[in-house]
């Protein structure tokens, strides 16, 4: 999209000496002036891809606050870069670099910024303190939580699944509930979207009516835990709509449901609600927008949903040998302050490449086959039609980067700056094809990527792997933080240029 602006700020030379061992820079980097994200940018690096590297001569070779120190490229003078950016090699420069001179340095890598939307030249990029919105997405391999957190005093809280791995030991949730008791100081969330009723994003239910086996895990294990159980506000759920599309209701939908019977019953959630589309299900404070933007394969209140629109051009295309997929039915949020916009949508599909004529995919699981109905697109023409402003800041990557989501359409509306994986590395997770679709975002991982995908390691010219993330959000929403980084918001009238 557009590429970051550089400032073009002379640095003052103090360095006539370099150590012998250099760096490797793969992944697009910022050089500062002193090693933190809130010092003066001094040189921004993007090679050309992953097979070419920037090399930068170093000053010292140990770590300070995780920044190499390094010499600049265009001028004399040094600066630092953070570690997960640059790959330490030793000994001296590859000869065909040249010689550790400045005058021979690579290239001056400073490039005007393609877009209309150049950085802010006023852009503040200091360490956010004091947040109006926090987001963790909490790195639980190839399971899925997200914790949301409102401005203070309050503090209310959303939490966005709490699942578990397929495999292993089921014991995320312990991990959920010790995140949360640290960061918020209480083991209660306000509310808690359940994005959709798959494993990895609300546990097992365990024994019990419509379950045979296994002990609670995810979700369940959460609310059942004694003697500290977590407690929920609202519980907002997809509910049992479109059982048209998935005429034989599977095992764990109906678990789900006999066990939020017994939440509500119990007290440990106090009212449960099905999705409102718009903005009035969850309020977490003065200036916090969250708004249901896609529910049970639905985009809007009037409407009658991609699996009916899909079924109108394919009869009989839903039967019980093959049923929409429950990723179909996901909740999909966007989560606003100011300018800064945030879309997650649970495992909402787009049956890529998803184009406006393409409804469905149909996916061979053994003998069984299952519908990916094509909920993205049907939702971005929604959106057009309404002419509604779609780009945001970040996106929390649909279906952990499966390559049967984030379709052209929903990538060309959302266009965001920032890319999240929320993966552990299974099913080909993020698809090499996503990844590809989505090269002008900075992407992060949480925890690992596919063997298989991506069988020498996650190339850093596309993103880091970074483990659990936190983004924090400036009170007036202007600019945000994710982990070490520091980012502008733009305003949608910069957007819709
Ligand atoms: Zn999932």
């Amino acid at each position: 999209m557009f590429a970051r602006f550089v400032f073009a700020v002379i640095g003052i030379a103090l360095c006539s000496w370099t150590y012998a061992d250099y760096l490797e820079v793969y992944s697009n980097a910022y050089v500062y002036q002193e090693s933190n994200t809130a010092s003066q940018q001094l040189d921004y690096i993007r090679p050309d891809d992953f097979t070419d590297p920037v090399y930068l001569r170093l000053v010292q070779s140990s770590l300070e606050n995780g920044y190499y120190r390094v010499m600049l490229r265009d001028r004399p003078g040094s600066g630092w870069i953070y570690k997960s950016r640059a790959r330490l090699r030793a000994g001296d420069l590859p000869a065909t670099i040249g010689p550790n001179t400045h005058d021979e340095e690579i290239l001056p890598d400073i490039e005007a910024a393609p877009s209309s939307m150049p950085w802010p030249v006023n852009f503040d990029a200091s360490e956010i303190t004091n947040p109006g919105l926090e987001i963790y997405i909490f790195s639980l391999g190839q399971a899925d939580s997200m914790l949301v957190i409102g401005p203070p005093p309050e503090r209310r809280t959303l939490l966005v699944d709490a699942g578990e791995e397929l495999t292993g030991p089921k014991d995320k949730y312990l991990h959920v509930r010790n995140r949360i008791e640290q960061i918020t100081g209480s083991l209660s969330v306000d509310y808690l979207v359940i994005s959709h009723f798959h494993t990895d994003h609300i546990g097992s239910p365990g024994r019990g009516p419509c379950t045979t086996r296994g002990n609670p895990s995810g979700i369940f294990a959460l609310l059942a835990d004694q003697p500290n159980p977590l407690t929920v506000g609202t519980l907002i759920d997809r509910g049992d709509a479109g059982l048209g599309f998935t005429p034989g209701r599977s095992t764990p939908h109906c678990g789900v449901l006999n066990h939020i019977d017994d939440w509500t019953s119990r007290g440990v959630v106090t009212q449960r609600i099905t999705p409102s589309f718009g903005t009035a299900d969850i309020d977490l404070g003065t200036g916090i927008i969250i708004e249901v933007v896609a529910t049970d394969g639905r985009v809007g209140v009037n409407d009658a949903g991609a699996m009916a629109h899909a079924e109108n051009s394919t009869p009989n295309l839903f039967s019980d040998s093959e049923q929409a997929s429950e990723n179909d039915y996901s909740v999909a949020l966007e989560i606003s302050l100011g300018d800064f916009e945030l879309f997650t949508g649970g495992d909402l599909t787009g049956s890529a490449p998803g184009d406006e004529g393409h409804t469905h995919l149909r996916r061979q699981f053994g003998n069984r086959a299952q519908i990916y109905t094509n909920v993205e697109s049907h939702m971005i023409r929604e959106w057009r039609r309404s002419g509604r402003e779609s780009d945001v800041e970040v996106y929390r990557v649909n279906h952990h980067g499966s390559a049967h989501s984030s379709n052209n359409d929903l990538l060309h509306a959302l266009e965001p700056e920032v890319a999240i994986y929320s993966t552990g590395g299974d099913y080909g997770h993020p698809a090499d094809t996503t990844v590809e679709r989505l090269d002008y975002a900075d992407q992060f991982i949480t925890t690992r990527v596919s063997d298989d995908t991506w069988p020498n390691g996650f190339p850093n010219v596309y993103g880091d792997i970074v483990g659990e993330i936190h983004i924090s959000v400036a009170a007036d929403g202007s600019r945000y933080q994710l982990n070490d980084w520091v980012y502008p918001s733009y305003s949608d009238a910069a957007e819709a240029q």
